[in-house]
């Protein structure tokens, strides 16, 4: 057994895979196994153990993928957002450099416990928090021809993968790291806990139940089935769900923040921070469900709550207290206040600074509660399972190291 962050967890004995399908809204797969397009997951939905769980808020991908390989909430591990304003140097930094992580990773570890460890993840922006201190192979497809022994420990990816380097706006992307998987759990020297995480590309474009999601899920499901095959004990969860974020016209409904604080108290009194900010937006346009916002001490910051929690559009204002204590948030790297839309609205800073001629679909985003439900699907039947507590993303690893007999 080895303790991580004050969970337990013993030494996988069976190769496990858990995987993390970016923006899998658990919809994704009822529409894909109504359609006929997923045998394997309906096979596993029937007998192994299906939850659902809550991700964590925001429900953006650095701060899930983080809890998902460190079993706690960011409360503990320190990622709260892909981006955040740092107070010390009064600049907005992105929050990729493992500087920021304050937890140590199951994932090191069990390398550390002697175990083999792979992660394979769809952009290169996970790939140094996700292996920080980690010995093993880890990867990303997007820079999987630059992938060297010393630095990945795996050199060759593309020529043993057998498919081109995908572009970073594909569904490609997600297949490179699914054949990466299977194609390492191939040989004899296999790993014993292998990380997969894809990216949501997809997601953003395609409504569940649609071609282009269905074709997504119809082409997971056969990776799957040869790592289930292979004898891989998977769990499948997700960084969070996904929803349309649009008005009746179908464009962004969106939620100016910074233009109203600016209105409301002078011009960059506030500041407004999307933590969704991150280099690839074309298919987002940086708008998400939850922002966190500056405010000088010198005003009321509940009264300025109360203003803003009645603003159409949004579910809730919370202080910076309120929201580290009710969303397991560290204290220190969010604002004032924290703001979470509704189902289908998005919140942005200032309507200048958006740039939306990328998006080529209706909106669909993610960040708020809204998006919080994922699946937690094991292909086996587990032991010590109470179907009725919250389950999280973050008790993957739990259930695939503990609980299966
Ligand atoms: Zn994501
Ligand atoms: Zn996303």
């Amino acid at each position: 057994m080895i303790t991580v962050n004050g969970r337990r967890y013993a030494l996988a004995h069976q190769p496990i895979v858990v995987v993390c399908v970016d923006g899998c809204e658990p919809d994704y797969i009822a529409q894909a196994v109504a359609h006929g397009h997923v045998p394997w997951l309906k096979e596993v939905l029937a007998s192994g153990t299906t939850l659902v769980a809550d991700c964590v808020i925001p429900s953006f991908t650095n701060p899930n993928n983080l809890s998902i390989v460190t079993g706690v909430p960011p409360s503990v591990h320190g990622i709260c957002g892909n981006y955040l304003f740092d107070v010390a140097s009064g600049t907005e930094v992105m929050m990729n450099d493992p500087k920021w992580l304050r937890a140590p990773t199951i994932l090191a570890e069990l390398a550390n416990a002697g175990q083999f460890v792979a992660v394979i993840t769809a952009k290169d922006k996970l790939r140094k928090l996700l292996g920080h201190r980690m010995k093993g192979i880890c990867f990303s497809a997007e820079k999987a021809d630059e992938a060297t022994d010393d630095e990945n420990g795996i050199a060759d990816v593309v020529e043993r993968v057998g498919m081109p380097v995908p572009s970073v706006y594909s569904a490609e992307l997600s297949e490179f790291v699914f054949a990466a998987g299977v194609e390492l759990m191939s040989h004899e020297r296999r790993p014993d806990v292998m990380y997969l995480s894809t990216t949501d590309y997809v997601q953003h474009k395609h409504a569940p139940g649609t071609d282009g999601a269905d074709a997504f899920y119809r082409m997971m499901d056969g990776y799957l089935g040869k790592l289930d095959a292979l004898g891989c004990t998977i769990v499948l969860t997700a960084d969070h769900g996904m929803n349309a974020k649009t008005k009746m016209d179908s464009a962004p409904d969106v939620v100016y923040l910074q233009d109203l604080l600016d209105e409301w108290l002078g011009s960059a009194v506030a500041r407004v921070i999307l933590p969704i900010t991150d280099p690839y937006v074309v298919h987002h346009g940086a708008l998400g469900s939850f922002a966190t916002v500056y405010l000088p001490e010198r005003f009321d910051h509940a009264a300025l709550a109360a203003r803003i929690r009645a603003l159409r559009g949004i579910e809730s204002v919370r202080t910076r207290a309120e929201a580290a204590a009710f969303f397991e948030l560290p204290a220190d790297r969010i604002g004032d206040l924290v703001v979470v839309a509704e189902r289908s609205t998005v919140i942005g800073t200032s309507a200048a600074r958006h740039d939306l001629s990328g998006l080529d679909a209706p909106l669909r985003s993610h960040g708020g509660v809204s998006e919080q439900r994922v699946p937690l699907i094991v292909n086996r039947k587990l032991r010590d399972i109470d179907p009725m507590r919250r389950w999280r993303n973050f008790d993957a690893f739990d259930l695939a190291l503990n609980h299966v007999s």
